[in-house]
């Protein structure tokens, strides 16, 4: 029963496909040409409880066509918006009351003028939380580093989706980059005096991954000590070079054998990594409160966290940004009280 495919590119255009398909619609030939500038009223309905953060994307599309990724084809090549338009969607975020920034992007960072929107946006009154999804590791400069590790509002978390551990399956990947790369890249994060959490994307048994390869992502799992790992288990993307070129030839028992090692894995380091967060003092976004008073929440280095109810959590509404120390660490949690 679907009656119409559009690319994401063209949604300003729905009201005159809908038209030609034979439906009674009328529209403003003006706001359909300026779709793309409308800043959306809802600002985040689908990921937070509250209305503190705001998602702006500042590109749309991807030109890196990694072999198994449908992303190219039904998002079209990538498009840098302006840094004033990013800019001015920013202000009117955070002049109502928004706090924590999200910038988006397929390849984020590709933005030939990330620094100058991350630096400017920085300077922004009201702003307390940047941070930016999802960055390549080859497109990162020295300078986006140091400001994490200078600049406090830059959140101290890095989501950077390294997919694999093995050189022979980032080159079937066209990922465009090794993991000796990856590991100088982890090396350069750790080595700032800011301790930055780092999260990644790894896909299992993407066509022709040995036992080998599967050994080396588990290896860079030990190494990079990553608190989150998004796990896909290896499946085609129809038209995608991977669906065209590689027979899809790794058992899914074996896939789903391979993701229960990784996972077993990033439970320990994790694990390990909260308990060393005990007696730190972080700061906390109420994203949930129990029927019980409970608060729910992520801090600024994009961890879950708990804080139980008592006599300083009453009256406190979701979205408040409030200091917490942390007073237990268990796996992909944490927990603490309010200061
Ligand atoms: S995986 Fe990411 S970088 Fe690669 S083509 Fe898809 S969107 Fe682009």
């Amino acid at each position: 029963n679907i009656e119409l495919f559009f690319r994401i590119d063209d949604t300003g255009f729905l009201p005159l496909m809908l038209q030609k398909l034979g439906y009674n619609i009328h529209y403003d030939q003006e706001l359909t040409n300026e779709y793309s500038t409308i800043i959306p009223a809802n600002i985040n309905s689908s990921m937070n409880a509250h209305d503190k953060t705001a998602y702006i994307p500042i590109s749309s599309g991807c030109n890196q066509f990694c072999a198994y990724c449908i992303v190219p084809y039904a998002r079209g090549l990538e498009k840098w918006f302006p840094v004033e338009q990013i800019i001015h969607e920013a202000k009117t975020h955070l002049a109502h009351g928004v706090k924590e920034i999200s910038l988006l992007g397929q390849i984020v960072n590709k933005h030939p003028d990330f620094l100058t929107i991350v630096k400017e946006l920085l300077k922004l009154e009201g702003l307390e939380w940047l941070r930016y999804t999802s960055p390549y590791p080859t497109y990162y400069s020295n300078e986006l580093l140091a400001l994490h590790q200078n600049e406090p509002k830059l959140c101290p978390h890095i989501h950077i989706p390294f997919q694999s551990g093995s050189t022979p399956v980032l080159k079937k990947m066209f990922r465009g980059y090794n993991a000796e790369q990856c590991y100088t890249f982890i090396d350069k994060i750790r080595s700032l005096s800011r301790p930055i959490s780092i999260t990644t994307d790894i896909i299992l048994g993407f066509p022709g991954e040995t036992e080998q390869d599967f050994q080396e992502t588990l290896k860079l799992t030990e190494y990079g000590r990553f608190d989150m790992i998004y796990m896909g288990i290896y499946s085609n993307r129809p038209g995608t070079f991977a669906d065209r070129k590689y027979p899809d030839d790794i058992p899914y028992s074996v896939k789903h054998e391979r993701r229960s090692r990784l996972n077993k894995l990033l439970y320990q380091i994790s694990t390990e990594n909260n308990q060393q967060e005990i007696g730190k003092i972080r700061t906390m976004m109420v994203n949930e409160i129990g029927a019980n008073g409970d608060l729910y929440g992520y801090t600024d280095n994009m961890k879950q966290i708990t804080v139980k109810a008592n006599a300083k959590t009453k009256g406190i509404k979701i979205g408040s940004l409030l200091p917490v120390k942390i007073t237990n660490g268990v796996v992909f949690k944490l927990e603490g009280t309010l200061q």
